[in-house]
C-alpha cells in the first residue's frame, strides 16, 4: 500500500517533469522566502514593493515562456503555471503583477509583434527594466470589450488615440501600455480593434492609481487617460485586427489564473488545517469535531481536482493542444472552489480569520477580483453553455 500525503494525495507534483519541477522549487523558495514576509504590509498598506519586478526577473520568472532569443527563459507553459501557483500562494496581487507582464505584455508582443519590436521591449520587459500593462476595459465596457470606444484615428506616420481604460493592472507604474481601440482611416468609419504599443511618457497620457479597493490591494491598479496621444505606425502590431488579439492574451492570462488559484486555496487549506488542530473549543480541538472535519476534506477533493485540471490543461497547451474553452471550464471551475476554500478558511479560523496577520480573509478579498477579472464566473459560464449548445446567450 502507498502512503497518502495530506498536501498532494494524488500525488500530482510527481507528475511533474524534472525541468518544471526545478523551476516550481525555485519560484516556491523565491515566493516563500522573499514574499511571503511582505504580504500583510502590502495587503495593509496598499503598497507593491518596487524591488519585486527586478527579483523575478532576475529568476527568469516573467515571461517565462517567451524564447531565449528574446529573453525569456523558453519553459513550458506547465512551468509557467506553476510559478503562478507560487507567487499565488502569497498573494494574487503578486501573481497579477507577473500575470499582466507575462501575458498580457509579453505574449502579445512576442506573437503579433513586429521582429522590431520584438527586440525592442521583450529582453527589457523581462529583466523589468520595462513594466507593461494591458488596456482593454473602460469605463462602461467590461463584459463586452467588442463595444470598446477608444479611438485610434490614422495621420501622418501613426495614428492619435483618444479615451479611457479603466481597472488597468500595474498602469501606474507602466513604462508601456498595449492599448486595444478602433483604428479607423478617418472619423466617420466604424473601425477595427487592433493593438498598439504605447510609450507612457507620450504626450496626453496618464495613468492615475485607482486607490482604496479592497481586493488585490498589493497590486498597482488604475486608469489610462489617453488624448489625442501619437502613436508611430511602427508600434500597431501589423496583422492581427479585431478580437482575436486581446482574447488571445486573455486565454494565456486566464489559463495562468486557473493555476493561480490552486495556491492561493492551498494555502487557506493548510492553514486551516494547522488552525483546527491547535484552537481547543469544548475541551478538543476543533480539528477533532465532525464538522470541521468534513470542511478539511471538503476542501482537499476541491484542491486535487483543481491540481489535476490544470496539469492536463497545462500538457495540452505544451502540446498546442489547447482550446479557450477548455481555458474557461478552468478558470471558471478554480476561481470559484478557490474562493469557497477561503470563505471556508474563515470561517475555521473564526474571529482570528478577520484579521489580516492570518492571510486567510486577505485570499478571500483577493478570489473577489479573480474570480471577476479576465471574465466573470458567469461570462465563462455563457462561452461554455454556447459550446455546449451552439446557442449564444450574450444578449
Ligand atoms: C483589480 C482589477 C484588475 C483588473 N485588471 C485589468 C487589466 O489589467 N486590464 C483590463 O483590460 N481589465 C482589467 N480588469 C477589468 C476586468 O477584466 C473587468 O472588471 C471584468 O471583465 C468585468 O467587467 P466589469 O467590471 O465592467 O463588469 P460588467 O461587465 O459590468 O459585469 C457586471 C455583472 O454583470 C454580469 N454580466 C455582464 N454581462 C452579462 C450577460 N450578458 N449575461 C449575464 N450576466 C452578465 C457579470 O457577470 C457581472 O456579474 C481588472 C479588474 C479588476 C477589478
Amino acid at each position: 500500500m502507498s502512503t497518502f500525503d495530506i498536501d498532494d494525495p494524488l500525488r500530482f507534483e510527481e507528475q511533474l517533469s524534472e525541468d518544471d519541477r526545478m523551476i516550481m522549487e525555485s519560484a516556491r523558495e523565491y515566493a516563500q522566502e522573499h514574499l511571503e514576509p511582505r504580504a500583510v504590509k502590502g495587503n495593509q498598506e496598499e503598497y507593491f514593493d518596487p524591488s519585486i519586478p527586478g527579483e523575478l526577473a532576475e529568476l527568469g520568472l516573467l515571461g517565462s515562456f517567451v524564447d531565449p532569443k528574446y529573453g525569456g527563459s523558453g519553459a513550458s507553459q506547465t512551468a509557467y503555471g506553476l510559478i503562478a501557483r507560487e507567487v499565488e500562494r502569497v498573494d494574487s496581487g503578486y501573481r497579477s503583477f507577473m500575470s499582466v507582464q507575462s501575458s498580457l505584455v509579453m505574449h502579445p508582443i512576442a506573437k503579433f509583434g513586429t521582429e522590431e519590436q520584438k527586440q525592442k521591449y521583450l529582453p527589457k520587459l523581462s529583466n523589468a527594466e520595462l513594466i507593461g500593462c494591458f488596456g482593454l476595459t473602460e469605463p462602461d465596457h467590461g463584459s463586452d470589450p467588442g463595444s470598446l470606444e477608444t479611438v485610434a484615428l490614422k495621420t501622418d506616420g501613426g495614428w492619435r488615440i483618444t479615451g479611457n481604460k479603466m481597472w488597468i493592472t500595474n498602469s501606474p507604474i507602466a513604462d508601456i501600455a498595449i492599448v486595444w481601440a478602433k483604428a479607423k482611416e478617418n472619423k466617420d468609419e466604424e473601425g477595427t480593434i487592433r493593438g498598439f504599443i504605447v510609450e507612457a511618457d507620450a504626450k496626453g497620457y496618464s495613468a492615475p492609481k485607482t486607490k482604496g479597493k479592497m481586493s488585490l490591494r498589493a497590486s498597482e491598479t488604475g486608469e489610462i487617460n489617453l488624448e489625442e496621444v501619437f502613436v508611430p505606425d511602427e508600434n500597431v502590431f501589423p496583422e492581427v485586427t479585431g478580437l482575436k488579439g486581446p482574447f488571445s492574451c486573455l486565454n494565456s492570462a486566464r489559463y495562468g489564473i486557473a493555476w493561480g488559484t490552486v495556491g492561493a486555496a492551498e494555502f487557506c487549506y493548510r492553514k486551516s488545517r494547522q488552525y483546527a488542530l491547535e484552537r481547543k473549543q469544548f475541551g478538543q480541538p476543533i480539528g477533532s469535531t465532525q464538522l470541521v472535519q468534513t470542511k478539511l476534506a471538503n476542501m482537499l477533493t476541491d484542491i486535487t481536482a483543481m491540481q489535476q485540471l490544470v496539469l492536463r490543461l497545462g500538457q495540452l497547451r505544451d502540446r498546442g493542444e489547447d482550446h479557450p474553452s477548455m481555458i474557461s471550464l478552468a478558470k471558471r471551475n478554480n476561481s470559484m472552489k478557490a474562493l469557497e476554500i477561503a470563505r471556508t478558511a474563515r470561517d475555521i479560523h473564526g474571529g482570528n480569520g478577520i484579521m489580516g496577520e492570518y492571510r486567510v480573509i486577505h485570499h478571500l478579498m483577493n478570489l473577489e477580483t479573480v474570480i471577476t477579472y479576465e471574465g466573470t464566473h458567469d461570462i465563462h459560464g455563457l462561452i461554455l453553455g454556447r459550446e455546449i449548445t451552439g446557442e449564444q446567450a450574450f444578449t
